[in-house]
């Protein structure tokens, strides 16, 4: 083992805060949120909704939390969500908006960019029969697994299913990289949405929290939603101040680990018959099936950590890992494929 802290690229949900997000904490001035007197997190719904271009901000205590309040706000049960079938809300939230709301999720197929067609979309929307749950949402994301968004694409098929009196929803738990990629303000991104959900723990560098917006009488309904799941809490100021900080901050940053993904990226590509590819701040690797654990430990030994998934296997870059440990990551990886 080495004795440096380990180049973690497992996520950008393992950062730590830093020096100055721990001051922000310290110099928080909070109340109980429950009744609405936390200065701090009035100050960061605010901002968040500034910045996403909505009427109002919702801070709740993940972005999986956030997308729930949100998808029971737009359904009632016995509704349907259209969405990808690689999109998080569908694969990594534990279900939750069927469990817990009775709402029916229905996948379509994405393509290679992780995006929906207005033709798929519009041909899954369901006849008003009794036969059929009734279509109610469409949820988004972006980014995609890394993967950014046209925003003109999703505005387009925001328009033909609002068309047909369905509902938009943004699930941008990354849509800040997405922004800082295309160069575009976030609210633009945001925009052809009736609600959209940023994470403040991923590439942001938060400890806790993420960002619901929309308008005003969403979030109030949203608000009452957050209460009944048990998210309500009070002197959550301490936890707004690092998102706050995480805003003003560390969002222009992201184009730091853009920059070190493709540079890993293009370290990575020099070994071969390893498959690689990069998306904003996620480099994606193909090991062979046999290679996978002999490289996860390899890996481990030289203070380089990497996924548990099955190939492709996601390598993410963050606010934790800069210059030197993206050499650090290539010259581990290099030697593994040398022996
Ligand atoms: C991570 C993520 C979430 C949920 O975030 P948690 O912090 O795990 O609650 C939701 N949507 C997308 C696209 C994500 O990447």
């Amino acid at each position: 083992m080495t004795e440096e802290a380990p180049v973690d690229l497992r996520s950008d949900t393992v950062t730590r805060p830093g020096k100055g997000m721990y001051q922000a904490i310290l110099d928080a001035r909070v109340g109980d949120d429950v009744y609405g007197e936390d200065e701090t997190v009035n100050r960061l719904e605010v901002a968040a909704a500034r910045l996403l271009g909505k009427q109002s901000g919702l801070f709740l205590s993940s972005a999986t939390q956030a997308n729930l309040a949100a998808m029971l706000a737009h359904n009632a049960r016995g509704e349907e969500i259209l969405l990808g079938d690689c999109y998080h809300v569908y694969v990594s939230e534990a279900g939750g908006t069927s469990a817990l709301g009775g709402i029916v999720l229905h996948p379509l197929a994405t393509d290679e960019g992780g995006g929906l067609s207005i033709e798929q979309v519009v041909g899954a929307i369901k006849d008003d029969d009794p036969h059929h749950p009734i279509t109610r949402t469409l949820a988004l994301e972006n980014t995609v697994s890394g993967r950014v968004q046209d925003p003109l694409r999703q505005a387009a098929l925001a328009t033909a299913v609002r068309e047909r009196g369905l509902r938009v929803h943004l699930d941008g738990a990354r849509i800040m990289n997405a922004a800082v990629a295309l160069d575009v303000g976030a609210a633009e991104i945001a925009s052809p949405f009736d609600s959209v959900m940023m994470c403040l723990s991923k590439g942001l560098g938060a400890p806790v929290g993420a960002v619901l917006c929309g308008s005003t009488e969403f979030i109030k309904r949203a608000r009452r939603l957050r209460k009944q799941l048990g998210g309500g809490m009070r002197q959550a100021g301490i936890l707004a101040a690092c998102g706050l900080y995480a805003l003003e901050h560390n969002i222009e940053r992201l184009a730091d680990d853009h920059e070190r993904a493709r540079l890993l990226a293009e370290g990575l590509g020099e070994i071969d018959d390893l498959p690689v590819r990069y998306e904003t701040n996620m480099v994606f690797i193909e090991p062979t099936a046999a290679d996978l654990e002999p490289l996860r430990r390899h890996l481990q030994q030289l203070g380089v950590e990497i996924g548990a998934q099955k190939p492709p296997l996601r390598l993410v870059t963050h606010l934790d890992i800069d210059d030197a440990g993206i050499d650090r990551a290539i010259t581990a990886f290099h030697s593994f494929y040398r022996k």
